[in-house]
């Protein structure tokens, strides 16, 4: 089975407000399947719908899982809100839209998301530390929204210079292993 590519800043397809879903079809079912996927091959805790290039309102987040041990134990948002956030917390965080980078960003050390599950279903879970860390998130997402926007301009523009040049170092890789190049 092949895994869907996850979209990579600085692809404008990151940047786009993502429409809410208006009802579970089977191709949100099998985003949601795809998402899934994707997030534990990588692995991560938390996917967002528009890294894989549909600006839709879903996303996918498990906190608990590891490598080592532990069952899956997904979480499958649609339409997901937070409707209250309370204290502050900074978290060293990394998206696998945001290659080779992790920078310290502030945010709400509690939080109660609101979202309906792929039934229809409505649930509200309150979390805190890294699982609310990770809700904001992926919801951000959803609001074409970066961590990278969450830290200062300095180190964002140091980060952007440093994804440049290892775009340009690829462009030129893949120059030299065109087709015949090798021949
Ligand atoms: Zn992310």
């Amino acid at each position: 089975m092949a895994l869907r590519p996850v979209l990579q800043f600085p692809d404008k397809r990151l940047r786009r407000t993502s429409e809410p879903i208006a009802g579970v079809t089977d191709e949100v079912r099998s985003l949601a399947e795809d998402m899934l996927d994707v997030m534990y091959d990588e692995p991560g805790i938390g996917l967002a719908a528009p890294q894989l290039g549909e600006a839709i309102r879903l996303i996918v987040v498990d906190t608990e899982w590891s490598e080592e041990d532990g069952e899956p134990s997904p979480l499958v948002a649609v339409n997901p809100e937070i409707v209250a956030r309370d204290g502050k917390i900074t978290w060293t965080e990394g998206c696998l839209s945001v290659p080779d980078f992790t920078a310290d960003v502030e945010r709400a050390e509690r939080v109660t998301l609101q979202y309906t599950d792929l039934e229809g279903r409505p649930h509200t879970e309150d979390a805190e530390g890294l699982r609310a860390v990770c809700f904001q998130h992926e919801i951000d997402h959803l609001d074409g929204v970066l961590f990278i926007d969450r830290i200062s301009r300095l180190k964002r523009s140091l980060y952007v210079q440093k994804r440049k040049k290892a775009l340009r170092r690829e462009e030129e890789d893949d120059d030299a292993s065109a087709p015949g190049a090798g021949l």
